[in-house]
């Protein structure tokens, strides 16, 4: 598999490897460098070190294993007692697959020879003579912990976390994990390691069984001696779980874990978990036969539609995060506002490692604050890490914190003469080079810079609701905004793990403005007489994570109310009619979840009160509700609310969970057909009213 060129750079460079292994001294020989493998001699251990060429994480692609397989032969021919397996990145032993090299394959013999060519290199790596010991750090999933698995022994410092996060963009495991796990720890266990995508800490893969040793840094050396010795011992499955990998077991196990996969993700839109489970009821019960099913099951599932997108928003999901990328200038946040918003925003910034002060009239709203911060806290962070959390969130209730603060985000009440007062006060108390924010939802960024001084360092960071678990947040541009604020502002976002999204100042920036004509769709629905229910399947069976009314519930219909009445106002296009409905809703104060009432009943646990779905909703209705959502995004891309396509896609993929197996709703509808979305909105316009006439994007496009 390797090439000639590629030989004479495995033999070019002469370097020592003391300084890819880490701080542990290393006795021996001088290393060979390769492009992406390092070979070092020591008695008669070989150590075969990864260090992927020009990237800060390791990730495997052809060229990483046509390098490996030359080594083997060396390593073949070689008598070496010992191969020990390593990283020299610090970021981890290995990511997994490069998943660029999976975007846009084909099924046919290529991709069959593709898989087959890198997955004998691991079984080369298996069926090593000498005694094989992988020393894993940091990141080791995918990929990463398949090679480790191939290995005899695993030996884990104390920060390793290992998984298979592969279910997640649509796969499994694909370099024999699947069979290699479940033969070497219990197999339920590994099965649901596979099928959550979860990773776990290097003490759980002890108890679990998956690595033989867990050590600190300076204890490496020790146990890779050991391991070389034959003094640690495999951990192994544990007494009994062999008989699980039975036919029976696997049968009963894997009827089980088809109904738990349902209640998750429908087969049709998410194929994998059900590829694995089924790989593993027929062929479970031997590796050797594992081994080759899943390799047939890896190349079925790659080329699917659903995985292609699911491998795009991976992609769109680091694009984001390239927005935000680049050396942060804020240390500490002062938050004005310390409510839903206020509270949420200023704990996850502290949580994130700033400092932070926050300040509200009233107490309460303070105190509630502190409480929530710290259970966040608490959620997250361990030991005296949760402790200094608590120590950089400060309830403020004078203000004081306003002086020391390189960023203030204001998230007080939505009226533009509250929110100006705030500004005016603020300005009075922070240097000009102080970014001063606001969270606000719907009101007018232009309008509001007005009164500013210093009206160039004013941007928008429109946080969504619940901070904790949406990633993606809108920086929001105004025409006055200097571009140097604007990228702090972009910097700040992308330290506290955020996916940061320009946006240009419209009414409801991108995501409220697409989700408007979906929510409002769905009350115009309910207003002419259908089952809550159904509308809700309608658009689940579709793929959103949650129906249009449960939604508006959740958002608060209050909150429903205010950005429609905004958008209608703010906007050129007819938007849907507010039903009367909500407003008596609104004004009899059954706001959705947050009150016990709204479009359902909700209970104690903030679950919605559902009946079941009486009628079986049909195609017709999920078009009614998704094309305006979709549209709208268009019309957001004609008027340069947001920069391109993918930026749509992403955002609408992160900030409202938007099908990711479709890739996003302008990938949707290019595999859809542009013209046929124009013509199926042009016809719903004739039926339900002009909100649903088509904008100019799609011909333009
Ligand atoms: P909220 O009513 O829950 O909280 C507002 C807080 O501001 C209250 O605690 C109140 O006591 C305090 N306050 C009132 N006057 C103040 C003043 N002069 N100075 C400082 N604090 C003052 O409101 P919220 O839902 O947190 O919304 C805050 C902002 O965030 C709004 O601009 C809203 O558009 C935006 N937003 C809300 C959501 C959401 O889902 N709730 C989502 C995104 C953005």
């Amino acid at each position: 598999m390797m090439t000639d060129s590629d030989m004479t750079k495995t033999a070019k460079t002469k370097t020592s490897v003391k300084q890819f292994l880490g701080p542990e001294p290393m006795t021996g020989s001088e290393g060979t460098r390769g492009t992406h493998w390092l070979r070092r001699e020591e008695g008669d251990r070989i150590w075969l070190v990864l260090d992927r060429q020009g990237v800060s994480t390791n990730t495997f692609n052809e060229e990483v294993f046509s390098e490996l397989d030359a080594l083997l032969d060396d390593v073949e021919k070689g008598h070496w007692r010992t191969v020990i397996f390593r990283s020299a990145k610090a970021s981890g032993f290995a990511a997994g697959a490069d998943l660029s090299q999976f975007r846009g394959v084909d099924a046919g013999p290529q991709l069959d020879r593709r898989i087959a060519e890198a997955n004998d290199v691991i079984d080369r790596v298996a069926a090593l003579k000498a005694r094989t010991v992988a020393v894993v750090h940091g990141t080791c999933v995918g990929g990463g912990l398949e090679l480790a698995l191939a290995c005899d022994r695993i030996v884990a410092r104390d920060d390793t976390r290992l998984g298979f996060p592969e279910v997640l963009v649509g796969l499994h495991p694909g370099l024999g994990g699947t069979a290699r796990l479940t033969h070497r720890i219990q197999p339920i266990e590994a099965m649901t390691l596979m099928l959550t995508g979860k990773t776990v800490s290097a003490r759980k893969a002890f108890k679990l069984g998956i690595v033989d040793a867990v050590v600190p840094e300076r204890n490496v050396a020790k146990a890779v001696d050991e391991a070389a010795r034959g003094r640690i011992e495999r951990r192994g499955a544990g007494f009994g779980a062999d008989a699980l990998n039975l036919r029976p077991a696997r049968l009963a196990a894997g009827r089980r874990m088809r109904a738990e996969a349902d209640k998750r993700a429908p087969h049709e839109h998410y194929p994998a978990p059900y590829a694995l489970i089924e790989l593993w009821e027929r062929h479970g019960g031997s590796q050797a036969e594992m081994l080759e099913a899943e390799r047939r099951s890896f190349a079925a599932l790659l080329p699917l539609t659903a995985t292609q997108n699911l491998v795009r928003a991976f992609f769109l999901r680091e694009r984001l995060k390239t927005n935000g990328k680049g050396k942060n200038e804020v240390a500490h946040v002062h938050v004005i506002g310390a409510g839903t918003m206020g509270a949420e925003i200023g704990a996850w910034c502290a949580l994130k490692g700033m400092h932070v002060t926050i300040e509200d009239p009233m107490t309460a709203s303070l105190s509630k604050a502190v409480a929530g911060a710290h259970k966040l806290f608490a959620r997250k962070l361990d030991g005296p890490e949760r402790l200094r959390a608590n120590d950089r969130f400060v309830p403020d209730v004078h203000g004081a914190g306003l002086r020391h603060a390189d960023l203030v985000i204001e998230a007080a009440p939505e009226k533009t003469d509250l929110k100006r007062g705030i500004y005016e006060r603020i300005e009075g108390a922070v240097g000009e080079e102080v970014i001063i924010a606001t969270n606000t939802s719907s009101l007018d960024l232009n309008a509001l810079s007005k009164g500013l001084k210093h009206p160039e360092r004013f941007v928008g960071i429109h946080f969504f609701n619940p901070v904790s678990k949406l990633d993606l947040v809108e920086v929001v541009r105004h025409d006055g905004v200097a571009e140097d604020a604007f990228a702090r502002a972009l910097r700040f976002v992308g330290a506290i793990g955020k996916l940061p999204l320009p946006v240009k100042a419209a009414p409801g920036f991108l995501v409220n403005r697409a989700l408007m004509p979906y929510l409002g769709e769905a009350l115009l629905m309910i207003e002419e007489g259908e089952q809550p229910e159904r509308i809700d399947a309608a658009a689940e069976r579709f793929g959103m994570p949650v129906g249009p009314v449960e939604l508006a519930d959740q958002v608060g219909l209050d909150i429903c109310l205010a950005v429609a009445e905004s958008l209608a106002e703010g906007l050129d296009r007819p938007m849907p009619e507010i039903p009367e409905g909500l407003r008596i809703k609104v004004d009899r104060g059954e706001l959705g979840r947050k009150t016990g009432t709204g479009l359902y009943a909700w209970d104690e646990n903030g679950k919605a009160l559902k009946n079941p779905v009486r009628e079986e909703p049909d195609a017709a209705m999920a078009d009614r509700l998704i094309l305006p959502m979709i549209d709208a995004v268009a019309a957001a891309l004609d008027e340069g609310v947001v920069e391109d396509d993918e930026s749509a896609d992403a955002a609408m993929v992160y900030g409202t969970g938007f099908a990711p197996f479709r890739g996003g709703p302008i990938e949707y509808a290019r595999s859809r057909g542009f013209a046929d979305v124009a013509s199926t909105l042009e016809k719903q316009a004739r039926l339900h009213g002009p909100h649903h006439a088509p904008s100019a994007w799609w011909r333009k496009t």
